[in-house]
């Protein structure tokens, strides 16, 4: 379980679609979410769109894996998909925030690389939150405030990355996701190849 976290604005998305679209062996980890569909969305794709008793039921039956409230909306990790995935040698990138990510660490069988994005500058953060420029102060405000508060739990992660640069970044994530494959405890099969080296 590879997570990728960071405030909004740090570039996240960007890193999350080049690393999937560049790597076959690890699959998006689709949560589901109260939080109203944006333009451009899809559902299945972004996320799985459900109403409030809906996701309730689900917390109920026991379906995520983890969940959190972030920002007035609840988001979740349903639970088989990712088992069956992982069951069959797959690796998932998660995009989750903090609680989320502390949930699943916490976890005795989940087997979790924690990494966070940071962005360059406050003021980077800034211009990328001011967006098209057609949002009040206020809400510009508010978005600030959010990042500030993602951003105090950068220490409850393994790796930091900061994103100066969007291709350098990609670069170090992708080398932190290959240096982490290689791990012995991760090589599945290495067990009976080397029994073959000594026989
Ligand atoms: P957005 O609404 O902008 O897509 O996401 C808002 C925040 O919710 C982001 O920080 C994102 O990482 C987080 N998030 C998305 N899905 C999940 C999830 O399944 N669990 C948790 N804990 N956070 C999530």
């Amino acid at each position: 379980m590879f997570i990728l976290s960071s405030p909004s604005g740090a570039g996240k998305t960007t890193i999350a679609r080049k690393l999937l679209a560049q790597d076959d062996r690890i699959k998006p980890s689709i949560s589901a979410t109260t939080r109203p569909m944006r333009p451009g969305e899809v559902d299945g794709e972004d996320y799985y769109f459900v109403d409030r008793p809906t996701f309730d039921q689900m917390v109920e039956d026991g379906a995520f894996l983890e969940w959190a409230e972030v920002f007035g909306n609840c988001y979740g990790t349903p639970r088989a998909e990712i088992f069956h995935g992982l069951k069959h040698g797959h690796d998932f990138l998660f995009d989750i925030d903090w609680q989320g990510t502390q949930q699943l660490h916490q976890r005795a069988e989940a087997d979790v690389v924690r990494v966070f994005l940071l962005p360059p500058s406050i003021d980077a953060l800034e211009t990328r939150l001011r967006g098209r420029g057609t949002d009040s102060d206020t809400v510009i405000a508010d978005r600030m405030a959010r990042a500030k508060a993602e951003i105090s739990h950068w220490d409850a992660y393994d790796y930091v990355v900061v994103n100066d640069d969007m291709e350098h970044c990609f670069a170090e994530v992708s080398q932190i996701l290959h240096a982490e494959r290689m791990r012995r405890t991760r090589q599945t099969g290495l067990v009976d190849f080397v029994r073959k080296l000594t026989r």
